[in-house]
């Protein structure tokens, strides 16, 4: 297998001090002024819509002309460089360079490169561009390319092609279950005794801390101890949903959003309502148009039925930055920055959105509370399996007769995921070696397919589940092209705040480059990166780069 190294990669210029220089004190455009007046019309001019807005003013014209981020900031009472600066921090937007075609992104993640990208890369498309894109969260249904926001799974340059000269740019909104089937199953009934005090908070707590419910972005903080340290907190607090989910290789999150929305939704009130959240704030990737459709409707069902208990829920749009799936970035981001991890203490539950209390979920935490809180914490520990606690929703892909995303226990080992739940190795394929955790969770070999897949269970070799990417690799994949590809993705995506990271990637990725690799450098670069970066992007960097050292070092000629 070759992966393809594009020259389409994108870049970002306002990342890591590497800008072009805007023209300070542009004078406002008069035309520019009233076009952008008519766009916001009566929004408010609060700078945390800050990215909404330039979300609007692109799907309006194409890109941000300087005129318009101008305008936009005289009217938002902002420095022309800062709109600048955030507005070039985020991949998806085209700043002074408005494109009128059509844009096709095509992913060159590990398992779309493993399943044939090059052709689609190279595709030439009249009346389109083709820019190289990080994980959409289609590796299911790899290679994955993405028409405007109209996804192409298993896509072919003759399906891409089709779609551009059809201008089918809109996206295809799957059938997620509607409020009506939802509540015919018993659903909202646990959220709407909560609310009517026929649950304590007390009790709620109680069957979450049992369950063993633990975050299940990446981080695996215990859920009920978050909601102990939020709800300790003076009053107003918030909650954030992390729906950015980014890491390479994870689709749950969509698959939640766009099946089962209401279950999310569900578990979304009931814990606003556990720390008395006064609003809550939806971060959801901007690769994930579908999800934000059903969402949309969702809610609005919601409010027509009166079961969103008055609380207000703001929609927020990312902008194609993996970095916001961290959660203190993914605050700056919902107040309209770049997304910038912050220094921790103080942690997000003590000054997190807005300098606020803020509770941050993931999507699938979410997801299983209502089981959690109508069966019981204790019942739902017991689904786990090799010392894990209850179940996860495991995304598989690679080389397996059939990836996608399999409910199966906490501390299921990756052999009885493609075994018992993925029909075995793609035809043609042996089992040479697994992403436990995306691009981030380090590489293992086959014959470490037996260990449990759980929070610390692979920390002895280097690895971690985090947000249950798993990625199976064959014996016809390149372990050096893998780990390479996974170097540029963590190049491209540092948000270049810190040195260990900006510069670590990019010398780890050139030293990667090199037919020969220098091991030990490598092995002190990686050193740095992970004792002194910020924060887990730069630390975690450099896992799947140690693992291949460790364990196919014939394969690198190190
Ligand atoms: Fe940014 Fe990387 Fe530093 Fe994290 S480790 S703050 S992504 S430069």
């Amino acid at each position: 297998m070759a992966l393809t190294a594009p020259e389409t990669r994108r870049r970002h210029p306002g990342r890591g001090g590497k800008g072009r220089r805007g023209d300070r004190g542009r004078r406002v455009e008069p035309a520019a002024r009233a076009e952008i007046a008519a766009l916001l019309g009566d929004r408010p001019r609060r700078r945390d819509m800050l990215i909404e807005y330039l979300h609007l003013v692109q799907d309006r014209y194409g890109g941000l002309s300087k005129a318009h981020l101008a305008a936009l900031a005289e009217t938002m009472r902002l420095s022309q460089t800062e709109v600048y600066e955030v507005a070039t921090f985020y991949a998806h937007f085209d700043v002074d360079a408005p494109f009128s075609g059509i844009t096709v992104r095509v992913c060159d993640s590990v398992t779309c490169a493993s399943a044939g990208n090059a052709a689609l890369l190279d595709a030439r498309l009249p009346g389109a561009r083709v820019l190289a894109a990080p994980c959409m969260g289609r590796c299911a249904a790899a290679p994955a390319a993405v028409v405007g926001r109209n996804a192409i799974d298993r896509a072919t340059p003759e399906a891409v092609a089709a779609a551009v000269r059809a201008g089918a740019t809109a996206p295809e909104i799957p059938a997620a279950e509607g409020l009506a089937a939802y509540r015919a199953a018993g659903g909202y009934e646990t959220l709407r005794a909560c609310r009517a005090g026929e649950r304590s908070r007390d009790s709620v707590f109680g069957a979450v801390e049992a369950s063993g419910l633990r975050g299940l972005g990446g981080a695996g903080f215990p859920a009920a101890r978050k909601w102990r340290f939020v709800a300790a907190e003076p009053a107003p607090r918030f909650m954030a949903v992390n729906a950015d989910e980014g890491e390479p290789g994870a689709f749950k999150d969509r698959w939640v959003l766009e099946t089962a929305p209401h279950r999310f939704l569900e578990g979304m009130f009931i814990a606003a309502w556990a720390v008395e959240a006064a609003e809550i704030y939806i971060y959801l990737r901007d690769e994930y148009p579908a999800a934000r459709e059903i969402l949309l409707a969702g809610l609005a069902a919601l409010r027509a039925a009166g079961l969103d208990g008055g609380a207000a829920v703001h929609l927020r749009r990312g902008a194609g930055a993996y970095i916001c799936g961290e959660e203190t970035a993914l605050l700056e981001s919902l107040e309209g920055k770049r997304g910038l991890p912050r220094h921790r203490p103080p942690f997000p539950a003590q000054a997190g959105l807005f300098g606020r209390p803020t509770l941050i979920h993931n999507v699938e935490t979410l997801f299983w509370l209502r089981p959690i809180l109508e069966y019981g914490g204790e019942a739902f520990a017991a689904r786990g399996a090799n010392g894990g606690k209850g179940l996860r929703a495991w995304s598989v892909s690679g080389r397996v007769r059939e990836p996608g995303v399999k409910i199966a226990p906490a501390g299921v080992s990756a052999r009885e995921l493609i075994e018992s739940h993925c029909g075995g190795m793609a035809p043609g394929h042996v089992f040479k070696a697994w992403l436990p955790g995306g691009a981030s969770g380090g590489l293992l070999p086959a014959r470490l397919a037996d260990l449990p897949l759980d929070f610390g269970a692979l920390d002895d070799h280097g690895c971690f589940v985090g947000a249950g990417a798993v990625v199976v690799l064959s014996d016809r994949d390149s372990v050096r092209d893998i780990v390479r590809n996974l170097m540029r993705f963590f190049e491209d995506e540092s948000c270049g705040q810190c040195t260990p990271c900006r510069v670590g990637t990019e010398k780890a990725r050139a030293l990667m480059d090199r037919e020969v690799w220098d091991a030990p450098l490598l092995r002190e670069l990686s050193a740095a990166m992970a004792d002194a970066s910020i924060c887990g992007l730069g630390q975690a960097a450099p896992n799947p780069l140690l693992c291949a050292l460790r364990h196919f070092p014939e394969e690198l000629r190190a």
